[in-house]
């Protein structure tokens, strides 16, 4: 813990955290101590992690790196962030993110851009987003581990970007109960780590039922750990032929195809897939997640939560709601207010929302059925390019950024857990991912074959 704190105030120019907490963190490291010599040591013991702000900490800031929760303090933690301190594990702070979950580059941030600790020629680079602060002091050994969170992608896509291991489990999985809400359809909690087994041996100190939310499924938590086997001959490894998309790079391509080649030679039983909707789902991730996001952060209105603005004489409760939202939400957060409140409104409901819905259920089916033809999980690439740099994408063109979600949405559509794992370096020598997406539940077998491409 101290070595990670040391760590953590030399690298104040990433940006990685938004909030350090040495004195708390001394804390629990000196109870991790004393809870190993009683011989009481949780499966997380002392391990230092990092745990993104959007996660409700007790005493603790939690502000989903937006002014509007300035000053927030929770008063109660999130069920993940209370079940890893319970498990010995020992938090450093709060990390930098995009607002509300919202981005790809981790640029909407109030706190300002965390940065990649990976470098071309002194180019700043982003981490990825949303999770860019957990990926980058992952990658920087600023802490051993972090929380993140996925909805369209934000622990897959940060993970690929920065050389880590990233994964987002299937929803319902993690309790979702103090974790700041995007889109409640699609938000799940995950581990990112250096390697395939501690993002195992963590998922199990955050997974489980949790009463206070009820779409946290009622399973068992297996021992995803043991689950490692090394043993992947007969799995059926699908490569979904709609995700050779025009205007991928060809080391993209090439990449892909090595990943294929070492599942192969490890033994698995490489197959020609389709999943004929994949086309439609940005456009109604682009719905459905604006949707949801228009209607949850309804409740910042400057009276429940964090920051108000400052009212002139005469301003009644009408100007203070639209003061404060106007000068507490970044652009990308009022865009998707926006688009959402658009699509869910009286005559376009039917038009953008439910359509979209339905395009969900196709995608949906598009899974089970391949699925349901014996393929144990999917191979794809995790992202359509390395890292780029800071400033240079989606600046005229928001779309642009949304594009970069493009292999890592439907698995958030359709519920499935996906993992992302460092699978070589690109021209310039930056990190490249590839992903792996699984059936529901089966997080332990997903794990298994991650660890063959590790
Ligand atoms: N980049 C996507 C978005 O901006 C995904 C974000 C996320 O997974 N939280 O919506």
């Amino acid at each position: 813990t101290e070595a990670c704190l040391a760590a953590v105030e030399g690298a104040g120019a990433l940006g990685a955290f938004a909030h350090v907490t040495p004195e708390l963190a001394l804390e629990r490291a000196r109870a991790a101590d004393a809870a190993r010599a009683g011989g009481d040591a949780g499966p997380m013991c002392g391990i230092p992690v990092g745990i993104k702000d959007l996660f409700c900490t007790e005493g603790v800031a939690s502000q989903a790196a937006s002014r509007i929760l300035e000053g927030f303090r929770s008063p109660y933690e999130s069920t993940v962030s209370a079940q890893l301190r319970d498990a010995g594990a020992v938090m450093l702070g709060k990390l930098n993110m995009d607002e509300f979950a919202m981005g790809s580059s981790n640029e909407t941030s109030v706190y300002g851009p965390a940065v990649n600790p990976w470098k071309v020629d002194d180019r700043s680079l982003t981490p990825g987003g949303s999770s860019g602060g957990s990926a980058a002091a992952v990658a920087a050994d600023l802490c051993l581990a972090a929380t993140g969170t996925d909805t369209g992608g934000s622990i897959r896509q940060p993970a690929a970007f920065t050389g880590t291991v990233g994964l987002k489990p299937t929803y319902g999985r993690c309790s979702r109960l103090g974790i700041v809400a995007f889109a409640s359809s699609l938000d799940q909690a995950g581990p990112m780590t250096k390697t395939v087994r501690d993002a195992a041996i963590m998922l199990r100190a955050m997974a489980g039922h949790d009463p206070k939310d009820s779409t946290s499924a009622d399973l068992p938590v297996p021992d995803f750990e043991a689950m490692l086997s090394g043993d992947i001959r007969g799995k059926r490894i699908g490569i979904p032929r709609e995700y050779r998309l025009e205007g991928t790079p060809d080391e993209i391509l090439a990449l892909w195809d090595r990943g294929a080649e070492m599942l192969r030679d490890a033994g698995a039983e490489i197959v020609d897939i389709s999943l004929p909707h994949t086309r439609y789902a940005l456009p109604a991730y682009y719905v459905i997640a604006p949707a949801e996001a228009s209607s949850n952060l309804a409740r910042y209105d400057g009276v429940r939560y964090g920051y108000r603005a400052p009212l002139s004489q005469g301003d009644g409760i009408v100007e203070m709601y639209e003061k404060t939202r106007a000068e507490g939400f970044g652009a990308e957060v009022k865009r998707r207010v926006m688009v959402g409140t658009y699509v869910l409104s009286a005559g376009f409901y039917d038009a953008y929302y439910n359509r979209a819905r339905k395009v969900r259920t196709l995608i949906k089916r598009d899974f089970e059925q391949v699925f349901d033809q014996g393929v144990d999980a999917i191979l794809t690439p995790a992202t359509p390019s390395a890292a780029f740099g800071l400033g240079e994408k989606g600046q005229a063109d928001p779309v642009e950024m949304y594009l970069n979600d493009v292999f890592t949405v439907p698995v958030n559509l359709a519920g499935l857990p996906g993992i992302s794992v460092p699978a070589g370096l690109d021209r310039q020598g930056l990190p490249l991912g590839l992903q792996l997406v699984g059936r529901p539940w089966e997080e332990g077998a997903l794990l298994d074959v991650a660890e063959v491409l590790e």
